[in-house]
């Protein structure tokens, strides 16, 4: 329902354009309860739309997301709402995602008591719990957003978030507007609240410094697909997909964290109209004819590490024991 994928759009101050775009497309991403996935992309290569789907804050077009192993879009009423409840986002701009004209009392307790999570007469004591968490003094509770600091303002979207007692939270680019010190205390918190919670995170960043620093696991996009994912070690230390190279290439070995990784050589084509074949073939270095013409799929080439590139064609264990058997 594009409609209603507009609003939504111009809700978050998104740039969705009246055409269909394909933003996502054949994404293939799992999310194990507990684990930090780091989703690294080029801006417009579709990690934010991925990311608002999860959260559930934008339908999906096509394809499915699966929620605790059931296709969310088939879930009965009741339980598709706790499934919603469930999968919260933390915004880069907590200014504008936090309404201006409400203090936090109510932008950290209206939604918890609207889902009747907790009754309104304990609203206040719910809200000062919850700042508390967060490293905010509840006895601020009846400010408003412009009264805090920007790191304090995404301490108040983060409580916002944890209000509805959510296990899944969606982070896109949820630190990239902080100074670094400000950056660091908030991670931090992230990972507190992982730790005491139970709490599962897609953290969508274009830094790779902070993604290496907090996720078990990264996935990186390229115009619309994951093109690899993998557990963080072997991320780092083994990428496969030519992109990914390419990517961790350009990031300086003086460790610099917050060093941005500019697009590699070539332009970043339209997501409109995608380069044909693999989307990554005009600005691959390895590109052969098969690149034009087919998609390469996801392949295991390791356990838990999927790559899609032709290069690792028959690399997969099923694949080799054919080619073993046949030979
Ligand atoms: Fe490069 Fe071809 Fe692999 Fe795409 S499939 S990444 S173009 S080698
Ligand atoms: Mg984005």
């Amino acid at each position: 329902d594009l409609d209603y994928a507009e609003r939504i759009a111009r809700f978050l101050g998104a740039d969705l354009k009246p055409q269909v775009v394909h933003a996502v497309d054949r994404v293939d991403l799992k999310i194990m309860p507990g684990e930090v996935v780091g989703l690294v992309g080029e801006s417009g290569c579709g990690k934010s739309t991925l990311g608002r789907v999860l959260a559930g804050i934008m339908p999906q077009s096509d394809g499915a997301v699966f929620w605790n192993g059931r296709d969310r879009r088939e879930l009965p009423p009741k339980e598709a709402r706790a499934a919603r409840l469930s999968a919260q986002m933390i915004f880069q701009d907590p200014m504008s995602s936090l309404n201006p004209r409400k203090r936090v009392i109510d932008i950290v307790g209206e939604a918890p008591v609207a889902h009747g999570i907790v009754p309104r007469r304990e609203k206040a004591d719910y809200v000062a719990g919850l700042m508390e968490r967060v490293g905010l003094d509840p006895n601020y509770r009846e400010r408003f957003p412009h009264q805090f600091s920007g790191g304090q303002r995404q301490r108040i979207g983060i409580a916002r978030a944890l209000a509805v007692k959510p296990r899944f939270i969606v982070c896109d680019e949820s630190v990239a507007a902080l100074d670094v010190s400000i950056q660091a205390q908030i991670i931090n918190l992230f990972m507190e609240l992982k730790r005491d919670l139970g709490l599962t995170y897609l953290f969508i960043s274009h830094d790779i410094g902070v993604v290496k620093h907090i996720s078990d696991r990264v996935a990186i996009m390229y115009l619309g697909r994951i093109v690899e994912s993998a557990p963080a070690e072997a991320f780092f230390e083994r990428p496969n997909h030519p992109y990914t190279v390419a990517l961790l290439d350009e990031v300086p070995s003086i460790a610099n964290r917050r060093r941005i990784f500019s697009p590699i050589k070539g332009e970043i084509p339209s997501p409109l109209a995608p380069p044909g074949g693999c989307h990554f073939h005009p600005r691959c270095p390895h590109a052969f004819d098969r690149c034009r013409r087919e998609a390469p799929p996801l392949r295991e080439i390791a356990p838990g590490h999927i790559s899609a590139c032709h290069l690792n064609e028959a690399r997969t264990p099923g694949e080799r024991r054919e080619t073993a058997a046949a030979s």
